[in-house]
């Protein structure tokens, strides 16, 4: 087994998010706008084939964990094959997807049968209307249809994803966290990026609720939160339980304490092309290296470089942005 990759700053690079779509059923406020997206013709995105060629060079140079994401991973046709193809390589040791849910009814038995092993749901809110109002296309019913498939099909632990906007649902909050008193679930605080297309951006950054003020919300309605032990260096939450709650409820904080520090992720972005940063649009392609007939080596050393090159980190803290239209990752 190689060792694994580090980049330029002596950070250990062995996780990959792989986008296998940007297409989604959802029009989530912070995340994309409801017309005027251009999304990209499927013919443009990495084959199933092709995404198992590349999980292969980042096996072979070092890589350990994948997860896949999307826009939203479960409308892409052929996601059982995928994870099939990834699940059986040798030296994955973990597989696991980032989904709103909406789909795992139908699919979360066949995807824990073909190898995946965790997913992480997007929830904002329990409560119908305002879930609506933020996440517009998807209901909560389905989602929680969704979620209960999950669990149901062993995929856990359930990591909860819910990004608090301000006038959306940070009263929410409160009824989230409470979830984990019951069930061994994950809830996770995420706060508002702004990333994507220029309005979309903007809503992000206006919207911004800081995990501070989300984890005060969280102590003075349930109590206080007591701090766990980090079991993974890489870990981008910070992690809590309440007084005997059997889940654990984390703070993700791209925007008021960034984490690049341990950073340990490289993406993938659906088109094939990997994106050093999930805050920079530094990028490498890679599909056009494997539609000129290059292989596992091309691939793995296209993957190397691109670890050399990842930057240090965003500077979101100082007000910066990017602004693009691709989809990122992240809620990991
Ligand atoms: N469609 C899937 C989902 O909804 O989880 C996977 C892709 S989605 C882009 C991955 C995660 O990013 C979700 O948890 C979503 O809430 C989060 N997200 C999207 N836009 C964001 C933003 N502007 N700031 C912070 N998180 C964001």
């Amino acid at each position: 087994m190689p060792g694994v990759p580090r980049d330029g700053f002596g950070r250990e690079i062995d996780y990959l998010r792989i986008s296998v779509t940007d297409h989604c059923n959802l029009r989530c406020v912070y995340c994309m706008p409801l017309t005027g997206l251009a999304l990209a013709p499927t013919s443009r995105f990495l084959t199933a084939g092709e995404i198992e060629t590349v999980a292969r060079a980042a096996v072979a140079v070092g890589f350990r964990k994948f997860r896949l994401t999307g826009g939203e991973p479960t409308l892409r046709p052929d996601l059982l094959e995928i994870v099939e193809r990834l699940g059986a390589l040798p030296g994955v040791r973990d597989l696991a997807m980032t989904t709103n849910a909406v789909r795992l009814p139908e699919l979360a038995g066949p995807l824990a049968a073909a190898g995946l092993r965790r997913v992480n749901v997007h929830v904002d809110s329990l409560d119908p209307e305002r879930l609506a109002r933020i996440m517009r296309w998807g209901t909560l019913d389905e989602i929680w249809r969704g979620i209960e498939a999950a669990e149901a099909a062993g995929l856990r632990p359930i990591k909860v994803n819910t990004v608090v906007a301000r006038g959306y649902n940070e009263d929410d909050v409160v009824a989230l966290a409470a979830l984990t008193r019951e069930r061994d679930w994950h809830v996770r605080f995420i706060e508002t990026m702004p990333l994507g297309v220029r309005e979309v951006a903007a809503l992000a950054r206006e919207r911004l609720v800081p995990n501070a003020e989300v984890r005060a919300r969280v102590e003075d309605a349930l109590g206080p939160l007591t701090a766990l032990a980090a079991h993974d260096p890489a870990d981008e939450a910070r992690n809590y339980r309440l007084a005997g709650a059997r889940g654990v409820v984390g703070f993700i904080s791209p925007v008021t304490e960034p984490y690049c520090g341990t950073c340990n992720r490289m993406r993938l972005t659906a088109e094939g092309r990997f994106h050093l940063c999930l805050l920079n649009d530094d990028e490498l392609d890679v599909r056009r290296a494997l539609r000129a007939g290059g292989g596992l080596e091309a691939v793995a050393a296209i993957l190397l470089r691109a670890v050399r090159h990842k930057p240090t980190g965003h500077r979101l803290d100082l007000g910066l942005s990017t602004e693009r239209r691709e989809m990122y990752q992240l809620g990991g």
